[in-house]
């Protein structure tokens, strides 16, 4: 692969500020690619050779295709196009001493405060308009520095370097403009989308940061933008999906929304979407579920933590994820990830085929580590699942740090999966 991917995941990431964007961005490419768009209240009739996606919410998104041999297993990766960040409320405009217009938001999912603030920001997200037809969503980026939360200066406050507190009702507010400017808010969303004020009944808005990704580093090792946790992974399984050969089961590529804050939507990975969409494709193949999913096998990517440089200690004693160093398989004994004897031997040995490096992540023992969409996922499909990721420093700050080799690795890892074939047998899995 001669490719310059991590320019192509920078310019990907950068126009997909929210999971709204990202998940038309995909559309987008996969009409591109001559995907046909199914509607999940249109009856579905699927053909051998077709390639299909389907959207929920506009946020969540799940393409396949059908083996000319028809429907015999679903080989799916799964990733999340959500990342934290701080949702603007509905009456967003906070007049502020008589000097400023600050904006009303609320946490969405645990970011690191820290790292939002003192850059500029602007605001995406969609808005439901009134329109003659009735109400239609409508995505909106106003794509420009337009906020900025700022910092207490060191003088007025000589504790902010000794592990500072962050309140989301006090300290995370973000500066819109001055005392004139509270007018002002609702008519620039309203101008972002070419239509009247009185027009936008309601939104779902968010901020993200403005700052450009980048490739650093002596050698250009490391990758840095915001978001990478998960587009990252998004970027390249759907890559790696496209690339894929027709193998003897079915491709499935996932994207989810809502990861962040528990997957529990009806876009989210603990919703029926995927379940309904297996279903409707086996049925629509004449292929009975029941025994496509246990010719089934799901990788759910999400990044991993990488060693920290400066804080060695918080890693696992043997496990210890190096950024550049290949995809990183996550095991937890409490099945926060998924992954087991039977799924990681079969994963490893794809990867090893594809002459991809592997390497593993476990929590320190009295460390809890976060979950993932792996085992939400397994309670509704429930297959064979392996939890994986990239390494990568940071996550959940405004600008994440991976290494800059790692995207090539996921893409090949992916675009092998694809075409094989996974097949239980007895306690174990063939693999081709
Ligand atoms: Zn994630």
């Amino acid at each position: 692969m001669d490719q310059n991917w991590n320019e192509q995941l920078l310019s990907f990431i950068a126009a997909s500020p929210t999971a709204f964007h990202a998940c038309r961005n995909l559309a987008d490419r996969l009409l591109g690619e001559g995907y046909t768009e199914l509607k999940e209240e249109d009856a579905w009739s699927l053909s051998p050779g077709g390639r299909y996606f389907v959207r929920r919410n506009g946020s969540a998104l799940i393409a396949f295709r059908i083996p000319s041999g028809g429907v015999r297993g679903f080989l799916m990766m799964a990733a999340h196009a959500d990342s934290p960040s701080f949702k603007i409320k509905e009456h967003a405009a906070v007049p502020t001493l008589g000097m400023y217009t600050r904006l009303n938001v609320e946490k969405y999912g645990g970011m690191l405060c820290a790292s939002w603030m003192d850059r500029p920001l602007s605001v995406a997200g969609r808005a439901a308009l009134r329109t003659e037809n009735g109400i239609e969503m409508r995505l909106v980026n106003v794509d420009r520095d337009l906020l900025l939360i700022p910092h207490v200066a060191i003088h007025m406050d000589r504790s902010a370097n000794d592990g500072k507190k962050f309140d989301p009702n006090t300290d995370m507010l973000p500066l819109f403009g001055d005392a004139e400017a509270a007018e002002r808010f609702d008519a620039l969303i309203a101008e972002s989308l070419g239509v009247k004020k009185e027009d936008v009944l309601a939104t779902d808005l968010f901020l993200y940061p403005r700052t450009p990704g980048t490739v650093w580093g002596a050698k250009g090792e490391y990758l840095s933008s915001p978001r990478l946790d998960d587009l990252q992974c998004v970027f390249c399984c759907t890559e790696g999906f496209l690339r894929a050969e027709e193998g003897e089961s079915v491709p499935v590529l996932c994207v989810f929304d809502n990861e962040e804050v528990g997957s529990g939507t009806k876009q989210g990975a603990g919703s029926s979407f995927l379940q309904d969409v297996l279903a409707r494709t086996a049925e629509s193949c004449g292929a009975e579920l029941r025994r496509c999913l246990a010719r089934s096998f799901l990788v759910s990517a999400d990044n991993a933590h990488a060693v920290h440089p400066n804080h060695p200690e918080y890693a696992d004693r043997n496990d210890r994820p190096e950024m550049n160093k290949g995809i990183v398989i996550k095991y937890n004994a409490n099945q926060r990830y998924t992954t087991d004897a039977v799924s990681a031997a079969a994963f490893a040995e794809l990867c090893r085929r594809a002459e991809v490096p592997t390497q593993r992540f476990t929590n320190r023992a009295d460390l809890p580590g976060g979950s993932t969409l792996g085992n939400i996922s397994t309670a509704h499909v429930s297959v064979d699942s392996v939890d994986i990721g990239l390494a990568q420093l940071a996550m959940h700050s405004a600008y994440e740090t991976a290494g800059s080799k790692d995207t090539e690795f996921l893409i090949r890892a992916a675009e092998r999966f694809f075409a094989s074939a996974f097949l239980r047998r007895g306690d174990g899995i063939s693999l081709q």
